[in-house]
């Protein structure tokens, strides 16, 4: 099995995502990883839609409000939040610290039959 299959199995098997719009458009430069939940950066976490609350800080240079993060809460809380509604009533809590799959691509084509 290649890995684009293995990557393909793992998209449709996703509730949330349609199994023919995955096919038309996501495999580029995908990659295929496996990690702890809460080694989720911050980057990854804002890919899976979490924002968190931005820090308005403009040009002050030492933010006490966010430290120089940028947040004043990350978005990897908002995921922490996201996770364990999705996956703790399946046993997979994120204190429980669960390994994952991380599966990056990019979208070729927008498709448009959503
Ligand atoms: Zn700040």
């Amino acid at each position: 099995m290649t890995l684009e299959k293995i990557i393909l199995e793992i998209l449709e098997s996703r509730d949330t995502t349609n199994p023919t719009e995955v096919r038309q458009y996501c495999l580029d430069g995908y990659g295929l990883r496996v990690e702890r939940v809460m080694d989720i950066s911050e980057d990854d976490a804002l890919k899976e839609g979490c924002v968190g609350t931005p820090c308005n800080h403009g040009s002050e240079w030492a933010c006490t409000d966010c430290m120089n993060t940028g947040y004043i809460e990350p978005p990897s809380l908002d995921f922490m939040g996201m996770w364990d509604q999705i996956n703790k009533k399946r046993g997979y809590s994120w204190y429980d610290n669960p390994y994952a799959w991380v599966i990056d691509y990019k979208i070729l084509e927008t498709g448009g039959n959503k």
